[in-house]
Formats: C-alpha cells, structure tokens, sequence
C-alpha cells in the first residue's frame, strides 16, 4: 500500500521541490527564481497560492492549483508585501474619500458635520 501524498508532497511533485518565489518577495532573485530546495535550518518547503493572500484565511482556502513551493523566508516576506499593499490601499480609498471633508477648509470646527 502506498502512503497517500500530502498536499505539499503533491504540490512538489507538480511544481518541483523548490521554491518557485519569482521575486513576491521583494527579493531579486538569481535567474528570477528563489529555487531553494528547503526552508533553512532543514525546514521543508511549504506549499502555498502562488500570489499570497493578505490573510492566512484567504491562503488557506486556496485552491489546490494554485498552491505553488514556497520556503519560509520568500512566503513571509511576500505574504508581507501583499498585507502592506492592502494596507495602503485601503488607507488611500479611506483619504480619498475625506477629501471632500478637508475640501471645507473647517473639519477642526464642524467636526465633519458639513458632509
Ligand atoms: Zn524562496
Ligand atoms: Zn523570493
């Protein structure tokens, strides 16, 4: 009888046993490819999307195509990078749409009430 696959001994079996970060993580990596075959101090790869999600929820429904080899270092600071992204974009929707509010010129005074 054979040991049924994990889901990362299937996801490298698909993609190969190395990390397939092509630079999410800010890291300019050699031939465009992380390629590290573990994760350092002999940790495995981890499977994971292929374009992270800002939260651990959304990566762990990911669907099983889109889990691509990962070692720990470019998952982090990728999944880093896209919660940043996030982060910012809210924040500039948020100013965007206060703009209108320091438009008035008396925001201090009205405590936004004008809108
Ligand atoms: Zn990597
Ligand atoms: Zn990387």
């Amino acid at each position: 009888m054979t040991k049924p696959l994990t889901v990362l001994a299937a996801v490298l079996r698909a993609h190969g046993a190395h990390c397939g970060c092509t630079g999410l993580c800010g890291a300019e990596h050699a031939s465009n490819l992380c390629g590290a075959q573990h994760s350092g101090m002999e940790r495995p790869l981890l499977a994971a999307p292929q374009f992270p999600h800002a939260s651990d929820h959304e990566n762990a429904e990911a669907s099983a195509d889109e889990l691509r080899p990962w070692c720990w270092d470019c998952w982090r600071k990728a999944r880093e990078r896209e919660r940043a992204r996030i982060h910012d974009q809210r924040r500039r929707e948020m100013e965007a749409g206060q703009l209108g509010l320091f438009d008035l010129g008396q925001f201090d005074v009205e405590q936004g009430a004008a809108a």
